[in-house]
């Protein structure tokens, strides 16, 4: 995927590739049929920023939506979809959010799925939701109870990309190389997941 060619149809199968913020807004968004609106802040501007044009985005929150009528959705939500693609106000073309904004944003409330699980889930639940994942190497769960505690979310972030991607090298401060020192950004994240999967 680049650029402006992913559709609203391939959002589910590219999963796989998401950083647990992403993939935990997406399976809350699966699970409710609703985002709240800094939750859909946060993944919508991921989405642009792995591909999703406006026309696929408004095809994705509308079916996504789907307990919504078309009346609400176009009173509520089509706009600010819009307005993050520079389309309405401002006109401001809004970038994905990088993990030191997010990191940096209000942490969720009740019924919200915003933010960095790697910072704002408890320790227990992190830790069910990394092995979810695929991860039960006790060494990799230790080391990220660790960097938590240590406060170093984005290493927690990359020992995951590198546990799910058993990648070899030396470019990691966590010690097997992926190509990238740590993760700053989700969708560099996102983009690491696609080149390491060809
Ligand atoms: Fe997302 Fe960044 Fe947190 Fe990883 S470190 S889960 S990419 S916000």
């Amino acid at each position: 995927p680049g650029h402006g060619v992913v559709r609203a149809s391939q959002i589910d199968s590219l999963v796989p590739h998401f950083p647990l913020c992403m993939r935990t807004l997406h399976t809350a968004l699966r699970r409710d049929s609703h985002l709240r609106y800094f939750g859909r802040q946060q993944y919508g501007l991921f989405l642009k920023g792995i591909g999703l044009s406006v026309e696929e985005a408004l095809v994705f929150w509308r079916t996504s939506f789907s307990k919504c009528t078309d009346e609400k959705f176009s009173k509520e939500y089509r706009y600010n979809i819009r307005h993050n693609y520079g389309l309405e106000g401002n006109r401001r073309n809004y970038k994905p959010r990088s993990c030191a904004q997010i990191l940096t944003d209000a942490a969720p409330g009740a019924n919200e799925y915003h933010g960095c699980p790697y910072r704002h889930f408890s320790e227990d639940n992190l830790v069910v939701a990394i092995q979810g994942l695929g991860v039960s190497d006790q060494g990799v769960l230790r080391g990220v109870r660790e960097d938590v505690r240590n406060k170093q979310y984005h290493v927690a972030c990359t020992r995951v990309f590198e546990a799910t991607h058993k990648a070899v090298g030396a470019n990691s401060p966590v010690g097997v190389g992926v190509g990238m020192e740590s993760v700053t950004h989700p969708n560099l994240y996102f983009d690491r997941s696609v080149q390491f999967a060809r």
